[in-house]
């Protein structure tokens, strides 16, 4: 039946993740079992320190896989409620300033001055924009301009990030959001994963347009809280 269909699917999609998982927190198990077998040995104290913060960023390697794969994990959307998507907005881009800064990016938003609700659980949409936006800010390793814009049509808003950065190759964006898919050295490849999981739980979703070396956007759609779904 199509339940049970769906059911194997979903144990398969489960089964690739639960392997993916584990092969990507191999390695820096790996890389701290050797430097705490050498750590043991050594005489110098400036080598020691220096072991010390590689093991120190296999664990943070190690916890942002597992803070992902958690997040992957976590129940269904738990905490509604109705929200100014600006708002939430304006909230990462100030957490995410100090960062923007030190890369050298700058971050412009552009929105209406009247609210935008949505109905939603507003620490995944936050976590969604913190994403998208992340990986925005590391696109532009030599910096770069980040412009955010917002716009209301058919009930839906349209939340889209632009960026200066390095940009995504026509097959490569075919990739997008596939679980520990990264061009990364420090990445999970799971972000955007997580993203749209998050999204598609909320009705909206996400799409890609890029050039390599000119820049990608990032489109955000999310229905709008409506008159009728008000009850009015
Ligand atoms: P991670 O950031 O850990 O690599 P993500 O799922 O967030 O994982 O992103 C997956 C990949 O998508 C990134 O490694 C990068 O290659 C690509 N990507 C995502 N957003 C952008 C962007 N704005 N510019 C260029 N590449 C991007
Ligand atoms: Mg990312």
């Amino acid at each position: 039946t199509e339940e049970a269909l769906r059911k194997s699917e979903k144990l398969a999609v489960a089964g690739e993740l639960a392997a993916g998982m584990a092969h990507e927190i191999r390695n820096p198990l790996t890389t701290l079992k050797g430097f705490l077998d050498l750590i043991r040995t050594i005489e110098s104290e400036e080598k020691r320190e220096e072991y010390y913060r590689i093991m120190d960023g296999s664990i943070k390697q190690i916890e942002l896989i597992s803070g992902e794969m958690l997040a992957l994990a976590k129940p269904q959307v738990k905490c509604l409620a109705e929200r100014d998507v600006t708002d939430i907005l304006r909230t990462v881009v100030q957490l995410l300033n100090a960062e923007a800064i030190l890369h050298d990016v700058e971050i412009h938003i552009e929105a209406p001055y009247r609210p935008i609700k949505i109905i939603c659980d507003e620490n995944q949409i936050k976590q969604v924009f913190v994403n998208i936006t992340k990986n925005a800010i590391e696109s532009m390793p030599s910096g770069g301009r980040l412009t955010i814009t917002m716009g209301e049509q058919d009930q839906l808003v349209t939340i889209t990030f632009t960026d200066t950065g390095c940009g995504i190759s026509n097959d490569r964006i075919r990739k997008l959001g596939e679980p520990f898919y990264t061009t990364k050295e420090k990445g999970t490849g799971l972000g955007l994963m997580v993203s749209n999981k998050i999204l598609a739980d909320h009705h909206g979703h996400m799409s890609f347009e890029s050039e390599v070396g000119k820049g990608t956007k990032v489109t955000v759609t999310l229905p709008i809280v409506s008159a009728e779904s008000k009850g009015a």
